[in-house]
């Protein structure tokens, strides 16, 4: 007790340090919170650890060009660095560029910091559905599609560039999955390059090649039902609207078998949207892409042409299970149907990826997401051969979608992060952090980071607002809200 007393009063004088990897929503919304509801004898100074140039996570690299709307929480970090960058009681820096685990060890950290809070969301692999044919070229991941229109520097790496599909040589798409993501990728592929994305931050290697598509029809498959659907009310209202392609009707015995059932508000108004647009083609959509909604399928082979190449999808047909106990749940019946398609894109989930050093730390990478309660990381004790226990991690944190799995908008995980900023901000105050060595140099100028070849390198906050007003700039005169730099090398020198 005499200690922890003794420690928290030393830190009414010394700044807490704290650390936070990523800088995606989860990250400044955690910052947001820690810097804005510390108790006024608390002085923090945080460092942002970012490995891309450029911050905001997918906030720039998820959100569809089109929702330049949902981007405005961009302005929670820039409010944060003009707020307390250099000057005032806290003090804020980024240090963009810096991959922890890669360019710094995770366990370094804990020689400059009292708190390391792991945001660093859940993007860097995909869930598989491990099914024949998943491997041929036209299969590829939303995450990967996503990546490669919204300009993320992995897909633009010189020498290594991912190849984008080839929507100038195919007519028919589908996408497995029906959740928002999918719908983003829709609408990617049927609204009009020149009206609709043109004037958006959409990467220009995108715009270029959607001017060239020949993409005529979209089909959007999922393995449930239509009270299952995984799109939001909003999103599909937009698919709807899209004035350059029609949608097809829906079964409608899927219809039928749902608006005759007592619903809630929400599916209440998912099935009056759906029987509003259940309308079949009439003279004034000659010309249009179409796009379809299929549901209870699920897919069980890719089937490749002659050449090698994806020619087909063969499905199983589902069946709604009768069981209250088990709502919404499906099984497979023994018809299978099969759609042509030149493209698949599969938008059944984003995966994260444990960071290089847990192990030696003991953090417990499972499912998806790290052990954690309520934002406090759970280490791992392994006692005997079998027995496995976990304890908090004093000073690790973790918040956003690699708390939680990647699920959730960016409202729900800013709420959860909040949650995490304020268990940082109890354990501040009751002196459950690590102890930083008296001595320790700051980690700008210690051997971790200053003699490794990423210091020359690293992009702070002012060197991201010469990126950011080029961008801008640029973008102006070519009558986009932003024109994005993607290549890395280019980002970096821009903004020397
Ligand atoms: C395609 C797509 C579209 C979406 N559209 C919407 C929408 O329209 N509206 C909405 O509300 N929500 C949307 N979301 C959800 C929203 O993006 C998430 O809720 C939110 O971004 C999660 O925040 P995060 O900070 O946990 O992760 P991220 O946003 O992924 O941020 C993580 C950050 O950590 C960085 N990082 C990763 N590894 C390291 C490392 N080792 N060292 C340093 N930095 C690292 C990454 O580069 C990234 O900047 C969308 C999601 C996707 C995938």
């Amino acid at each position: 007790m005499q200690r922890r007393l003794f420690s928290s009063s030393i830190h009414l004088f010394k700044p807490f340090k704290v650390a936070i990897v990523g800088t995606g929503p989860a990250g400044f919304y955690t910052a947001h919170h820690l810097l804005n509801k510390s108790s006024r004898d608390k002085k923090i100074h945080l460092d942002f650890f970012e490995k891309l140039p450029a911050p905001f996570g997918l906030s720039r690299y998820g959100v569809a060009p089109d929702h330049p709307e949902v981007k405005n929480c961009e302005e929670f970090m820039t409010n944060l660095m003009s707020q307390f960058g250099s000057s005032g009681r806290h003090k804020v820096r980024f240090l963009g560029n810096v991959e922890i685990g890669k360019d710094v060890k995770l366990a370094d950290l804990e020689k400059y910091y009292n708190a390391i809070v792991l945001a660093y969301g859940a993007t860097s692999s995909d869930n598989s559905l491990q099914i024949p044919g998943e491997d041929l070229p036209g299969v590829i991941s939303a995450r990967q599609f996503v990546n490669w229109y919204n300009g993320q520097p992995d897909c633009y790496q010189k020498g290594n560039e991912y190849t984008p599909p080839p929507l100038d040589k195919i007519e028919n798409v589908t996408i497995i999955g029906n959740g928002n993501v999918a719908l983003d990728v829709a609408r990617i592929l049927l609204a009009d390059p020149k009206s609709h994305w043109k004037p958006t931050d959409i990467s220009v290697d995108a715009e270029d090649l959607l001017e060239r598509s020949t993409v005529k029809n979209v089909r959007i498959v999922a393995r449930r039902g239509i009270l299952e659907s995984a799109f939001s009310n909003k999103e599909i209202r937009e698919l709807f609207e899209l004035k350059d392609a029609k949608f097809l009707p829906v079964d409608a015995n899927l219809l039928q078998g749902v608006s005759t059932k007592k619903l809630g508000r929400v599916d209440k108004r998912r099935v009056a949207l759906l029987e509003k647009y259940n309308t079949s083609p009439s003279a004034k959509d000659q010309g249009k892409r179409t796009w379809t909604l299929d549901y209870l399928l699920s897919p069980v082979e890719f089937c490749a042409d002659a050449k090698g190449q994806l020619a087909s999808t063969k499905f199983v047909r589902n069946r709604a299970i009768d069981d209250p106990l088990l709502p919404g749940q499906v099984a497979p019946t023994d018809e299978f149907v099969s759609f042509d398609n030149q493209l698949v894109i599969l938008s059944i989930g984003y995966k994260g990826t444990p960071i290089a050093g847990f192990e030696d730390l003991g953090i417990w990478f499972e499912k998806n997401k790290l052990h954690n309660k309520g934002g406090r990381i759970l280490s791992q004790i392994s006692e005997g051969e079998n027995d496995v226990n976990s304890t908090y991690k004093k000073g690790w944190y973790t918040s956003g979608w690699i708390k939680n799995g990647p699920k959730g908008v960016i409202a729900t995980t800013m709420m959860d992060s909040f949650d995490t900023a304020e268990n940082i901000l109890e354990d501040l105050t009751n002196g459950a952090f690590i102890e930083v060595d008296e001595d320790a140099a700051d980690i700008m100028d210690s051997a971790d980071l200053a003699s490794s070849p990423v210091a020359e390198t690293i992009v702070q906050w002012n060197n991201w607002e010469k990126l950011n007003a080029y961008e801008l700039r640029k973008g102006k005169e070519m009558g986009k809200s932003r024109y994005k730099v993607c290549n890395k090398e280019e980002m970096l020198n821009i903004s020397k």
